[in-house]
């Protein structure tokens, strides 16, 4: 089993939001054993939990009275791969910074601090398989005594057709699914920007897929499925605990993942 782990002191982390593209100023603090990844911001404290998620329209938002954090996932995933388990992330701003589009910055900015305390991670385990589907998506959840992701998508009107991607041990996350960033279509950036998102997009941070190729040079050729993997598991980390699971997920996006880890969560 997996000690629960924070890290070594405090650090400040800086950037501008992908979608409200606002700059946010970040704090994290070492926390104690069973304090869980807690958000501060006005002095609300919000828990990183599926409890509190109130939008997964193309990000995750969290919400406590009043209070709101976007986009989290990316951080979340980082932290889930370093099995960094209690946190203060105390938060000057709306949303998160989206850094490089991936989760290796914040790997990389993390992975020297992390420190094991004594006490042991709660862990998720089932027993039969679960599956949970939504149109034509679908995730599901084999018992397992390791940790791993399958993702297939499928975009059969753009150049990718589809993608899959099999991350079968957490310690490839580093170089398989971290350095993989936010992608999006080049059709759909007039409606997103209408909607008030990506104001904080450009072709650092996020793939901008074009109807015959990449407009941007990929990291991977296949850097949608990963970004994917990376998504899911910022998702996963919303139930505060070590998966025993194997997921497999086709097509599945931000609602279907919390509605799942609701499911197995609640009951
Ligand atoms: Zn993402």
């Amino acid at each position: 089993m997996d000690r629960q782990r924070t890290i070594k002191g405090s650090i400040k982390v800086e950037g501008k939001g992908l979608h409200t593209g606002c700059y946010t100023k970040m704090y994290l603090h070492s926390a104690p054993e069973n304090t869980g990844i807690l958000f501060i911001k006005n002095k609300v404290k919000i828990p990183a939990s599926y409890k509190f998620v109130v939008e997964t329209s193309r990000r995750v938002v969290l919400e406590k009275d009043g209070e709101k954090i976007s986009t989290v996932e990316h951080f979340l995933s980082s932290l889930y791969y370093l099995g960094i388990s209690n946190l203060y992330v105390e938060v000057d701003g709306d949303e998160l910074p989206i850094l490089d589009g991936s989760a290796l910055n914040w790997v990389e900015i993390l992975e020297n601090l992390v420190k094991d305390q004594d006490l042991l991670q709660d862990e998720l385990t089932i027993e039969t398989p679960y599956s949970f589907r939504d149109r034509n998506a679908e995730i599901i959840f084999f018992p397992s005594s390791k940790f791993q992701v399958l993702c297939a998508i499928s975009f059969p009107n753009s150049f990718l057709k589809w993608q899959r991607f099999y991350l079968k041990d957490l310690k490839d996350y580093k170089t398989e699914i971290a350095p993989a960033r936010t992608f999006g279509f080049y059709y759909e950036v007039e409606e997103l920007i209408k909607r008030g998102l990506i104001s904080g997009a450009d072709l650092n941070n996020a793939l901008l897929v074009g109807e015959e190729a990449y407009v941007n040079e990929p990291r991977f050729k296949d850097e949608p499925v990963r970004h994917k993997i990376l998504d899911l598991i910022g998702d996963m980390a919303l139930s505060g605990k070590r998966l025993k699971l194997k997921v497999i997920s086709i097509g599945s996006g931000h609602s279907l993942h919390i509605k799942a880890i609701s499911y197995l969560l609640r009951g």
